[in-house]
């Protein structure tokens, strides 16, 4: 450790008080990173302490890890330094709800959970579907820029993210983007943070895209073998129908009651109004009746179920998951590839979004793990797609990237994380080519 945590903790405790320092040993030892331990864990009121926090980091050239709700810290390659964990749970707050405008301002740290309670008043949301929304944070979700399956219909988290303000390592506050839609003259900084996991600086506060809720929703769930379904997703994502997300899944990552059991399962989601939602389950089923798939209706609690389970896939507890990319297209023979490691050591369970073209894989084999990433990284690259490994044990990502190969733009990134963070303290060595 380069810091001295004595005078980390002085310096700090001059600046934001005694109470928003803690150095107790089991809460630093339930905020370690891949097996790497803090040595205090500082909790900013609100965004000026948060600057002022991360100005002591830098005069005292201390490691900052930001920390939301904890649930996808995994995510990155091994850490060069784990210091501090700033904690932004107490910026829980909403700024403002523009209901007229369809936007909201909220801090970082309120959960997802949260924020979707106060906007459900007017019957707004903000469309994310992630693991455990009552844990998981604003500022974390776009911090990692992983999408859920109605990115299709909805955007992404970078199409929904409209503004936000970051306090940088040197301690500066900045405001990107703005409260309307079309607000950017120049470079839109707000696309640079999203996804940019803590390796920038803090984001203390964003402005979000809302959405109407649906007044009715419900899902066809189908189950047949790999064929028949990726023929059943083809058909439907060629159709004029729009569902709002379409996925294939392998065991038991979700478990509906009305949901018919077998191997290989689907689910389409339809929601909109009552008459798009009953036309949509119509159309699915004739479709699936031509292709002799067996299908049951989900509606209320058992559509909701089905998509907690899909939505929480990630953090099931397998110790290894890669997340592929491909296009559309691809995705059926990346399935059949995956599917043939089932007979030998590996038996993972999948969830693929047919419209999107993610595919998560889980695996609780981690000997086969690295061989396994390399040939999903060749396979994928034939078809111009992507492998991550997002979550995996810390002895298996010491001799990994988990990003897979630098883009070509990796020389931009790094004259990037130069520009904003010289002293390299923000998560050092956990982003793509360990910057
Ligand atoms: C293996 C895995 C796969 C996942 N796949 C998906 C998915 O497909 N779709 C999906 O929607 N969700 C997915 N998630 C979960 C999603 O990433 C989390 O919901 C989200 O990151 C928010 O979690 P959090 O608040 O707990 O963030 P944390 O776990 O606290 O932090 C996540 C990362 O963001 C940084 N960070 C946190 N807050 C801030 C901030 N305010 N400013 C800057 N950096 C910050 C942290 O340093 C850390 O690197 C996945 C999680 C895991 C572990």
């Amino acid at each position: 450790m380069k810091v001295d945590p004595d005078r980390l903790a002085s310096r700090l405790e001059a600046e934001l008080g005694r109470a928003a320092v803690r150095r107790q040993p089991e809460l630093l030892a339930a905020r370690a990173v891949d097996g790497l331990y803090p040595c205090l864990i500082c909790s900013p009121a609100n965004a000026e302490e948060v600057s002022a926090a991360l100005q002591v980091c830098s005069e005292t050239d201390a490691a900052v890890t930001p920390w939301g709700g904890g649930t996808a810290v995994q995510i990155g390659n091994l850490p060069e330094r784990v210091e501090i964990i700033i904690d932004v749970s107490k910026l829980n707050h909403l700024v403002e709800h523009d209901d007229a405008n369809l936007t909201a301002i909220v801090q970082s740290g309120i959960t997802l959970a949260a924020s979707q309670e106060i906007t459900a008043g007017a019957r707004q949301f903000v469309p994310f579907d992630v693991p455990n929304p009552q844990r998981s944070t604003i500022g974390g979700i776009v911090a990692g820029n992983l999408n859920g399956a109605r990115r299709v219909c909805y955007g992404s988290v970078r199409d929904l993210v409209i503004g936000m303000k970051v306090a940088l390592p040197t301690g500066e506050h900045i405001k990107a983007g703005g409260k309307v839609v079309k607000n950017v003259a120049g470079y839109d900084m707000c696309k640079l943070f999203v996804g940019s996991l803590g390796t920038l600086g803090i984001i203390t506060e964003v402005t979000l895209r809302l959405t109407p809720l649906p007044q009715a929703e419900a899902t066809l769930a189908a189950s047949g073998d790999l064929l028949q379904l990726s023929e059943f997703a083809g058909e439907i994502l060629d159709s004029v129908l729009l569902p709002s997300a379409t996925v294939l899944w392998k065991s038991e990552t979700s478990s509906s009651s009305e949901a018919p059991q077998s191997g290989w399962q689907m689910a389409v989601r339809a929601e909109g109004f009552a008459e798009q939602v009953s036309r949509h389950l119509r159309d699915l089923q004739l479709m699936a009746e031509r292709l002799s798939l067996r299908t049951a209706v989900c509606s209320t609690a058992a559509h909701e179920k089905l998509w907690a389970g899909i939505c929480d896939f990630p953090l099931l507890g397998h110790e290894v998951v890669f997340r592929v990319t491909v296009p559309r297209s691809a995705i059926a023979d990346l399935l059949r590839c995956v599917q043939d490691w089932d007979s030998t050591d590996f038996s993972p369970a999948i969830v693929a979004d047919m419209a999107a073209g993610a595919i998560w894989i889980g695996s609780n084999e981690i000997r086969s793990a690295a061989a396994r990433f390399a040939q999903l990284r060749s396979k994928a690259a034939r078809h111009k797609g992507h492998v991550v490994l997002l979550d995996a044990p810390a002895d298996l990502k010491r001799d990994l990237d988990i990003w897979g190969l630098a883009p070509e733009a990796f020389f931009l990134m790094r004259r990037i994380k130069q520009q904003f963070d010289p002293q390299r303290l923000m998560n050092p060595g956990r982003f793509v080519g360990r910057l």
